[in-house]
This record gives structure tokens, C-alpha cells and sequence, in this order.
């Protein structure tokens, strides 16, 4: 399956795509991710993206395409993924609709993670991410880790984005609106766009998602053999 999660900042995005990825058994792709991989790596194009991400801005296009490109082309997408965070830009969807077409391919779904923006800062505020998976996301008011800064599933540390601040949150969810929001636009146009409501537990907006796609738990258990 070739699934995009796109959704505001804060709408939980990013815990969503882990479990969905493993419940559907496809890679789980961010473009945030990367971009911090490339930033704790201290390569030039992290220190480039650095300066867009701290200002709640988005990576330039082309950079954000060649970085995304060349990440799809690696064998471990064959059998699907799952794009967080990407595309964020008309320009971006364009690509990706090339991308796709080159390799004969196409996309199953896309989920539109939807929240309102009153929760946003409150989510973002105050979430606490594990630098050592990167995947494990915990909140010190609706997922508390059981210690104060170290992660409960891998004992990393836990550090909060440089990008979390309220008036970074602000503009990225103008960013959103301007950038992104015609995103879903394109995909809806072809059809491909179920909106899930980001509220609720974890796991309610889990099931939630995973019902869009047409899978429930048991399927998607079942498909990752477990
Ligand atoms: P969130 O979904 O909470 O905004 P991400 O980790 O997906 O978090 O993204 C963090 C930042 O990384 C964005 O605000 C932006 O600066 C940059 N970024 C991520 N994905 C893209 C993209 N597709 N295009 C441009 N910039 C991006």
C-alpha cells in the first residue's frame, strides 16, 4: 500500500504514521525526520533546512524533492509506504505525481488528519520526542512518560523541537494553510482523500484510520503475520 498522512502540525501526524506503518507492514517515511537526521549529522544541507525549520518554515522545494526522490528510490519502498510530512507544497504533490508515474506506480489513499486549531498549540507545547528511536512521542499531559525526560519503550533522552515554540507552532500553521492545505486539494480531486478526525485516543484515531483504508485491526494484524 502507498499511503500519504497529511494533517496540521499537531494533529498527531507523526504518532499515527509509526503505528500505521507497522500495523500495514510498509515503511514509514518522514520528511521531518530526515531533515533532522540530516541536522544531527551536521551535513550542509541539515544546517540548510535548520535555518527554515527553527523559523517554522518550509525546506525549499527543490531540496525537499531530491532529498524525498532519492529516498523513494531505495529497495526497502518496494512493497508501500507510508509519506509523512511529504508533500507539503503543490510543487512537491507534482513531483511525487512524476515520481510515482516513472516507477509505474500510484497511491492507494490519502488520510487527512484533521483537528482543530484551538488543540494544536496546546499538543505541540507540550510534547517530548526520544532523540535515540526518534519514533516514540510522549506528552506531559495526555501520555506522561513514567520518568521525567527518558523514553519508556527505549530509555532515550527526551527533548522537545526547537521548532515547538508557540509563535514557531503559529506560523507553521499558516505555512499549513497557504502551502498545504492545496495539497489536499490535488488529492481530492483524484478522489483520494478521506478525512479522519484527529481527536481522541491514540488508539480511537488509529482505528479510525485504519477503517478509511478499508482495514480494520484484525485485517492489519493479520497482514503483518502477527
Ligand atoms: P510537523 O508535522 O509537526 O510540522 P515535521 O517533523 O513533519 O513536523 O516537520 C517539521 C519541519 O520540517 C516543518 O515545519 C518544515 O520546516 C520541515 N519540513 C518537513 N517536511 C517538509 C516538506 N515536505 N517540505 C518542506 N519542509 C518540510
Amino acid at each position: 500500500m502507498r499511503i500519504l498522512l497529511i494533517g496540521q502540525p499537531g494533529a498527531g501526524k507523526g504518532t499515527q504514521a509509526v503505528l500505521l506503518a507497522a500495523q500495514l507492514s510498509i515503511r514509514h517515511i518522514s520528511a521531518g525526520d530526515l531533515f533532522r537526521e540530516h541536522i544531527d549529522q551536521g551535513t550542509e544541507l541539515g544546517r540548510n533546512a535548520h535555518t527554515h525549520m527553527r523559523a517554522g518554515l518550509l525546506v525549499p522545494d527543490e531540496v525537499t524533492i531530491a532529498v524525498m526522490k532519492e529516498r523513494l528510490a531505495r529497495p526497502d519502498t518496494e512493497h508501500g509506504f507510508l509519506l509523512d510530512g511529504f508533500p507539503r507544497s503543490l510543487a512537491q504533490a507534482q513531483a511525487l505525481d512524476g515520481i510515482l508515474a516513472d516507477a509505474e506506480s500510484r497511491l492507494d489513499a490519502v488520510l487527512d488528519l484533521e483537528i482543530p486549531e484551538a488543540d494544536v498549540v496546546r499538543r505541540i507545547a507540550g510534547r517530548w520526542l526520544c532523540r535515540r528511536s526518534r519514533e516514540h512521542i510522549f506528552h506531559v499531559d495526555y501520555s506522561p512518560p513514567e520518568v521525567a525526560g527518558v523514553c519508556d519503550v527505549c530509555g532515550g533522552e527526551l527533548y522537545q523541537r526547537d521548532d515547538d515554540r508557540e509563535t514557531t507552532v503559529r506560523r507553521r500553521l499558516e505555512v499549513y494553510r497557504s502551502e498545504t492545505a492545496p495539497v489536499v486539494d490535488h488529492y481530492q480531486a483524484a478522489g483520494l482523500v478521506t478525512t479522519v478526525s484527529a481527536l481522541g485516543q491514540v488508539q480511537e484515531v488509529l482505528d479510525r484510520a485504519l477503517a478509511a483504508i478499508g482495514r480494520d485491526e484484525a485485517d492489519a494484524s493479520g497482514a503483518s503475520g502477527s
